[in-house]
């Protein structure tokens, strides 16, 4: 008998299972807005000119490809820091973030759960009811217990936010509140900067310990705005937080594993410490991150130049769905479907569409359109190609 004959099927992610069927599907015409990647207005991953420049130099370059340090490139954390915290953050003036290159934002979501499964083991973690389903798969098998706070109101397609409050306010002190800086996965609803202030008080009262994920930095207004919760935290007197950040859509280098985990500390010596544990828990795991994504990104947001280019190639992406938004909505409403307004209101990639599981299966079934069992569609998915395939099929399944 094999030493793994008890091992049962794990069930797929049910998002690549639909990758799948998609690719499978032989109609023309087919959409797939189960993803949670954005396309350009030909359908593509676009290539970034500024990443594109920086990739042509190190091939030319040729370097050797020896290890880098077990928390990443220098350069690279640097100009992190400036991006996530804000260049003349009194938080990096005083040393007291800890920033450690890590292997997507998934990665610093990991290394950010084990290291405070050491620091507070007995702590729980709260997530939002609905969040990115691999929140609780990631803090779930790291240890913790997963509780949720209340977000999405299905009513209002909006955020509900006494019930946040509400439920913000029964955790224990020194829970940790995983919270997302902006573009809410999957519902698209975020907090506006004068919420975002009341749950930075609440959190300071309740002694909670913020987790903040930033993985669309970029993807709604802009770098600083859509860091507006990060600048917040920073300014309220709270001791310690978490950030970790992802390039994989602001640069779309998805592949490539680039994040970022941040820890805030008191000062600078309770950083350096923290610091040191991040190294031991990152060398535990996976040793030392990736070499070719950190040199991309830190090529180009180390050059002034490139630098100002990739922000135009980010403010064409946000704009894009921009477009697509309100796009989708002014077609829905000239297709007899005006109760789809609120999708503009949304930001990022996705939408919670509000479309039900029946309403899902059709829009396969029938219109060889992919979308997330949840009404989770990707907006970034659409273009002036496909929009007005989705939008009549989307009016037909509402009526
Ligand atoms: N957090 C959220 C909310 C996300 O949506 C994603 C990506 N889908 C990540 C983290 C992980 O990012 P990465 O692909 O860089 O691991």
């Amino acid at each position: 008998m094999s030493h793994f004959a008890a091992v049962e099927m794990v069930p797929g992610d049910p998002i690549l299972g639909l990758s799948e069927a998609y690719v499978a599907d032989t109609r023309p015409g087919k959409v797939n807005l189960g993803v949670g990647i954005y396309y350009d207005e030909q359908g593509r991953i676009p290539l970034l000119r500024a990443v594109r420049e920086v990739e042509q130099a190190l091939a030319l370059e040729a370097k050797p490809r020896g290890y880098l340090p077990i928390d990443g490139l220098a350069t690279y954390n640097v100009a992190t820091q400036k991006l996530v915290f804000g260049e003349d953050s009194p938080l990096l003036a005083a040393g007291r973030v800890a920033t450690a290159q890590t292997i997507g934002g998934s990665g610093a979501l990991r290394i950010g759960a084990d290291l405070l499964k050491q620091v507070l083991p007995i702590a729980k973690i709260a997530i939002s009811n609905p969040s990115w389903e691999n929140h609780r798969v990631v803090f779930g098998s790291a240890g913790f217990e997963v509780l949720t706070y209340a977000y999405y109101d299905a009513a209002t397609h909006g955020l509900d936010f006494p019930g946040m409050l509400a439920d913000l306010g029964k955790l224990e002190p020194g829970t940790v509140v995983l919270l997302h800086a902006c573009c809410h996965n999957p519902t698209g609803v975020d907090l506006n900067a004068e919420q975002w202030q009341q749950v930075v008080e609440l959190v300071k009262e309740r002694k909670l310990l913020p987790f903040i994920d930033m993985a669309y930095q970029g993807f709604d207004v802009g770098i600083d705005a859509d860091a507006t919760a990060v600048r917040l935290f920073a300014a309220s007197g709270i001791e310690a937080f978490i950030v970790a950040n992802s390039y994989s859509k602001s640069f779309s280098l998805y592949g490539e594993r680039v994040g970022a985990l941040s820890v805030v500390g008191k000062d600078r010596d309770e950083a350096a410490r923290v610091l040191s544990l991040v190294k031991r828990t990152i060398r535990s795991n996976y040793s030392s991150p990736s070499t070719h994504g950190g040199a991309l990104v830190s090529g180009v947001l180390n050059s002034t130049e490139l630098k100002a280019m990739w922000e135009q190639e980010l403010a064409e992406m946000r704009e894009r769905i921009h477009a697509m938004r309100a796009g989708m909505v002014e077609k829905l409403a000239a297709a007899g479907a005006p109760q789809f307004a609120f999708i503009q209101e949304q930001a990022g990639m996705f939408s919670y569409s509000g479309l039900t599981k029946a309403q899902v299966d059709r829009l396969r079934e029938e219109y060889a359109i992919y979308a997330v069992g949840t009404g989770r569609i990707c907006v970034a998915a659409l273009n002036r190609a496909n929009l007005d395939t989705v939008v009549n099929a989307v009016a037909a399944v509402s009526r």
